[in-house]
């Protein structure tokens, strides 16, 4: 509910209620459900209190979520509500169905057989499925029914069990170069040392982070044996790959959380996780509110990813919020990336994290040549978008039998259609973005609110047909070239709109990894974390795409992004190579790709922050205040400029039209506060907040450390 605090309750005598229970609450006419975030003796007050209803007979919430919970909604200034919904999300989940297993009844066959007593043998070893008895016995499934229908087995449903095997930590790890040795001991060294601690695993792509984060993980469980681990992933389409290699490396299926996993299987992770049975989580970013009883390490891999940034409901960072839960349960935490954030960066730098860098490619593997294609000398052909030396390098590729990966961070056929009678560019109706063509469904699309139509023979604006032409290129039309180029190669696709769901990534990885596909067009969905042995070539469609956002990050992230892309190439023996398509080959992001010089470019994107005073130097909060009626929003948005406290340290700038300027109907303004490093900008907001009263139709999204200012 959206409330700013806990409401207090009488408990029944007798409920013994404890921290973390939860319980059912009466609110108004409805019956919630609630959770005991604090326990007090009350002396009688002015107004009794309502009692409980009832104690749920549900897994409790240990002490370190519920502080972590209260802990998020403070720092992100939002209802407590919120993130303990989030919490609660696997609870709410249905259970998953019982299943039927057969057991002895103790009753002997009237017609013994060699079939009938493997049967019952396999049957006293305790319940199995009737499948799995079959299996277990290696008779036809006749037998078992004979037996069921005789009596001498019965079948029961059973609720099934939340556990998961525990892991070994004693099984093997991979070998590991002396590079990634030393990182492992580190790493096990501040584990031994206990306690809350955070290191920066910072290595080259292929560098091998993966076996070394896996190593902190069996040091955790082997000095714990009750102790559980969590690593956070970016991308539902990197989880596969990664449960497997746990799977491997501990002999036991570790949980999996994120919003591709069916509702009972979330139910059962989660009860798990809260009973302490469930001791390896990988999962997105949500998975941080799972209910660990004892949590004692955090992975964080590819750290700088945005995909940790809920940007829509409760905002948050996941990466900052991992922090602040291995400081709450005493964890150790580990960032890692081929390219740390600035803001992780700078606190190795200032000795606040343990900085362990991995310099050298795992195995053979060498880093690739990247070269810079000046676009202003070798354009591509009107109408098309591969330059003549990218395609001349994917020739030699191709006739080597080796792999290419295009790089497009864009979706879809085209990011524009625009009528060329008039000159109408097709927009949503409600929200202002371009709609962007889809192909393979013959759609229109706003990636923003999902909104779709079908691409109408006519301009909706002046009538013309066969009007309307596709602007620019997304991954599809990128494919349409390379088929056209080389129509013998295979060429797939690998996008969002194309592999919806982890097993379709998962099928997508295995058929580039095996060879049944030359040249993969992808969007970033595909350029990080995978390992294709025989890829060679990476082309860097449109390197200056990210650079136009003229954000704060715009730069960093289109270096992180190239940077990941370009790794891609020459991950096993084989020499890489990667091509930049660029109109701004001078700009620092594509001088410090082609020299491969990550710390030049750092250098000079913190010197800019630093005089800038922005993060990491400073902090940032926005808030973006929405409304239907745009006269209201206007006259709320100069009572909420007067309404900003005065304090040492923090500028607020605004109100401004959103770049954004409406979505789904609503008309958006901004503000945009900086404040010092020393500012407990979290407070300064919630005071502003709750200095206004904002009409009931317009609403205010407060986002600390804002990663898009759309
Ligand atoms: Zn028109």
């Amino acid at each position: 509910m959206p409330l700013p605090e806990a409401f207090d309750y009488a408990e029944p005598e007798g409920m013994g209620l404890e921290l973390g229970d939860q319980v059912a609450a009466p609110l108004g006419p409805r019956l919630l459900r609630g959770v005991v975030v604090g326990l007090r003796e009350a002396a009688g007050g002015n107004r009794p209190l309502k009692p409980l209803e009832a104690l749920l007979e549900e897994p409790r919430l240990p002490p370190g979520t519920v502080e972590f919970v209260q802990w998020a909604a403070r720092y992100s200034v939002d209802w407590p509500g919120q993130p303990l919904a989030i919490a609660l999300r696997g609870a709410r989940a249905p259970k998953p169905r019982p299943i039927r297993v057969v057991e002895s009844t103790g009753a002997l066959p009237a017609r013994p057989t060699a079939a009938r007593a493997r049967v019952l043998e396999a049957a006293a070893g305790g319940p199995l499925t009737p499948a799995e008895l079959v299996r277990a016995a290696r008779v036809g499934s006749g037998v078992v029914k004979a037996l069921i229908e005789e009596g001498v087995l019965a079948v029961r449903l059973v609720e099934q069990a939340a556990r998961f095997s525990p892991p070994d930590p004693g099984r093997p790890g991979a070998a590991l170069n002396a590079s990634q040795a030393a990182a492992a001991e580190s790493l096990k060294a501040m584990l031994a040392e206990g306690g809350f601690g955070v290191a920066l695993l910072d290595g080259v792509t292929g560098s091998g982070k993966t076996e070394v984060y896996l190593e902190a993980a069996a040091a955790a469980l082997a000095a714990d044996p009750a102790a559980q681990v969590l690593i956070l992933l970016p991308e539902i389409a990197l989880t596969q790959a990664l449960i497997a290699r746990v799977a491997e490396r501990f002999g036991a299926e570790p949980g999996e959380w994120h919003s591709g996993v069916a509702p009972p299987a979330r139910r059962r992770v989660w009860e798990a996780v809260a009973g302490g049975d469930c001791q390896i989580v990988v999962g997105a970013r949500s998975a941080l509110f799972l209910p660990f009883a004892r949590l004692k390490l955090i992975v964080v891999d590819e750290e700088h990813d945005a995909s940790f940034k809920q940007e829509e409901g409760f905002i948050y960072h996941a990466r900052d919020l991992a922090v602040a839960r291995g400081k709450i349960e005493d964890a150790a935490v580990v960032l890692a990336s081929a390219t740390p954030s600035l803001e992780s960066l700078r606190n190795a730098e200032q000795g606040r994290y343990r900085w362990l860098r991995l310099s050298a490619r795992h195995g053979a593997a060498q880093l690739p040549d990247i070269a810079l294609v000046d676009l202003r000398e070798t354009a591509p052909e009107p109408g098309r978008w591969l330059s003549p030396p990218l395609v001349t390098a994917m020739a030699e590729t191709f006739a080597r039998g080796e792999q290419t990966l295009l790089f497009l961070n864009r979706r879809g056929y085209a990011p524009l259609v625009l009528c060329k009678a008039c000159g109408e560019r097709m927009t949503a109706p409600d929200t202002d973005s371009w709609l962007v063509e889809h192909r393979y469904s013959g759609r229109l699309v706003c990636h923003l609110t999902g909104f779709s139509m079908p691409k109408p023979k006519a301009c909706p604006h002046c009538g013309a047909h066969d009007s309307l032409v596709s602007i620019g290129p997304g991954v599809e039309r990128v494919e349409e070239e390379a088929k056209t180029l080389f129509p013998q190669a295979r060429v797939a696709v690998f996008s969002s709109d194309t592999v919806f769901d982890a097993r379709e990534a998962r099928r997508m990885i295995e058929a580039m990894a095996d060879g049944q596909i030359d040249i993969l067009v992808a969007t970033q969905a595909a350029a990080k974390g995978h390992n294709f042995p025989n890829l060679t070539l990476v082309g860097v469609v449109d390197a200056d795409l990210g650079l136009r956002g003229g954000d704060l990050r715009a730069a960093e992230r289109t270096y992180q992004l190239l940077a990941q892309a370009t790794g891609r190439a020459g991950r096993k023996a084989r020499p890489g190579r990667a091509l930049l398509q660029t109109w701004a080959p001078e700009h620092a992001v594509m001088q410090a790709l082609a020299g491969q010089d990550r710390d030049a470019f750092v250098a000079a994107e913190l010197a800019e922050r630093e005089f800038a005073g922005l993060p990491p130097f400073g902090r940032l909060a926005a808030a973006i205040v929405s409304g239907l009626d745009p006269p209201q929003l206007e006259a709320f948005c100069r009572v909420m400029a007067q309404a900003a406290p005065n304090a040492a340290g923090v500028e607020v700038y605004g109100p401004a039209d959103a770049p954004l300027g409406l979505v789904r109907g609503r008309r958006r303004k901004r503000f945009l506060v900086r404040a010092d490093r020393a500012v407990d900008l979290s407070a300064y907001m919630a005071t502003w907040r709750a200095r206004v009263k904002p009409p009931a139709s317009v609403r205010i999204a407060i986002d600390i450390d804002p990663y898009s200012f759309l």
